[in-house]
């Protein structure tokens, strides 16, 4: 399987790509993920990487293009698939990704839309914490962790982004709009963009996506 999920920081991507992951062995690839990580390892990349994502702005197109591109192109992600998720966040990112995915032979199953109301997402992301170790993530009301600060599955500590304050996240809706909507309308021009509602519980959400692949 070969998807992309498209939607605003919090509407539940990385949740869905982790279910994808777990029952069909799907590979995620996370474009955030892979900057925290690299942040995380203090890398060039890292640092380019962060001076962006601490002001909630996308890095620029090309170092992000090229550091997708590789992961994309390894030998366990042809044979795995992919379901994307953060990328690509623009028109340039989305034509480099559909060239490189045409030159490779491995053509894309869907673009899946998952949409909801910005009240909902900034609700969500303003409790959100993640575990450290694992990557499980929590919320304070929707899914609080069984002890304070810590992961239920692992029992390492749970950290809160820092772009998950409510100026950033404002600034990153913003972003989102700006920039991933043509994104979302690219798809949709090429027929391969589905919608499905993300305000529906992860199980629901979960069946209409993987429902919309194959068809
Ligand atoms: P995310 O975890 O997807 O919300 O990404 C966190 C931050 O990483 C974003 O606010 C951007 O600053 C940066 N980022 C992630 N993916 C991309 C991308 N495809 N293009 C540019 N910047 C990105």
């Amino acid at each position: 399987m070969r998807l992309i999920l498209i939607g605003p920081p919090g509407v539940g991507k990385g949740t869905q790509a982790a279910m994808l992951e777990a029952r069909l062995g799907v590979r995620p690839l996370s474009s955030g993920v892979i900057f925290r990580a690299e942040i995380d390892a203090d890398t060039d990349l890292g640092r380019l990487a962060n001076s962006y994502i601490k002001r909630g702005e996308l890095v620029p197109n090309g170092v992000t293009i090229e550091m997708m591109g590789k992961r994309i192109r390894s030998e366990e992600v042809r044979k795995q698939g992919f379901v994307l998720d953060g990328f690509p966040r623009t028109v340039r990112q989305a034509e480099a990704l559909d060239a490189m995915l045409e030159e490779m032979n491995m053509p894309l199953d869907k673009a899946v839309s998952i949409e909801v109301t910005d009240e909902v997402l900034l609700q969500r992301l303003s409790g959100r914490m993640g575990c450290t170790k694992c990557g499980e993530i929590y919320h304070s009301i929707t899914k609080p962790p069984k002890r304070e600060g810590i992961c239920d599955k692992c029992n390492s500590p749970l950290f809160v982004r820092s772009d998950d304050l409510p100026e950033t996240i404002r600034e990153r809706l913003r972003v989102f709009q700006e920039n991933t909507t043509p994104v979302r309308e690219h798809y949709r021009a090429k027929g391969m963009l589905f919608v499905v509602n993300g305000a529906d519980e992860p199980e629901d959400v979960y069946s209409q996506i993987v429902n919309g692949a194959k068809g």
